[in-house]
């Protein structure tokens, strides 16, 4: 692909926001299982604002780590919520893994997201099995890692990652949750999966498709 890396993520974030204003009724639907009904809602504003800023970096011609630091910094400032906070987090780390300068490896990438999941974590001290974000995030992480390790592309790479993200997405609908707003209502929300999982699995589904082009 011949396009610069800050053109590819800002034409993956318009996709990632073109699929979260699809499915933010069904998130929210999810989301009021057990929690308040406003995971839809709150993505929707966080993404419309990560765009914003984005555009806003293109227009400035920056590169790629800064384009990413300030749609980050403008999702966690104008969407409110938990997941709010967290995206603003993931946004950023992987903009200031990248940087500007370097033409991002899939190495770079898998390291950039291994430093998002590590600050989700200190942020949220949600573990592992607990029914977040974080049971997609893990196993995302993981498969980038071991595909970047074994010399694929970031085209390759991320395509393997996005299927182990969609089975774990769909796997939350087993696991009660133990934090957050849901954690009160755990029996409600068994069979159901949880709403952040499933709207970071549709995110790295649509960036999927977008670095295909
Ligand atoms: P809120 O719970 O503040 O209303 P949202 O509805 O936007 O925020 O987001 C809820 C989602 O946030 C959950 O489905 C879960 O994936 C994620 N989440 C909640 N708490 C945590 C946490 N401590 N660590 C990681 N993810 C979390
Ligand atoms: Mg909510
Ligand atoms: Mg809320």
């Amino acid at each position: 692909n011949s396009q610069s890396a800050a053109a590819i993520v800002f034409l993956a974030l318009k996709a990632a926001s073109k699929v979260i204003n699809e499915m933010s009724e069904e998130l929210g639907r999810l989301d009021a299982i057990a929690g308040d009904g406003d995971h839809g809602i709150g993505m929707q504003r966080g993404i419309t604002a990560a765009v914003a800023a984005a555009k806003e970096a293109r227009v400035a011609r920056t590169g790629v780590g800064t384009l990413l630091k300030a749609a980050g910094d403008a999702w966690s400032d104008r969407a409110g919520g938990t997941s709010g906070a967290l995206w603003g987090i993931i946004l950023h780390n992987l903009g200031d893994a990248l940087g500007d300068k370097i033409t991002p490896d899939a190495s770079a990438v898998a390291v950039g997201i291994a430093s998002a999941l590590r600050d989700v974590i200190n942020r949220g001290k949600a573990q592992l099995g607990d029914k977040t974000l974080v049971d997609v995030l893990h196993p995302f992480s993981a498969a980038l890692t071991t595909t970047a390790s074994q010399g694929l592309s970031i085209v390759d790479s991320w395509a393997i990652a996005t299927d182990i993200a969609n089975e774990a997405a769909q796997a939350t609908k087993n696991l009660r949750p133990r934090i957050g707003r849901a954690r009160p209502h755990a029996e409600q929300s068994l069979g159901t999966p949880d709403p952040g999982a499933i709207s970071l699995a549709l995110i790295i589904r649509a960036i999927e498709k977008t670095l295909n082009h």
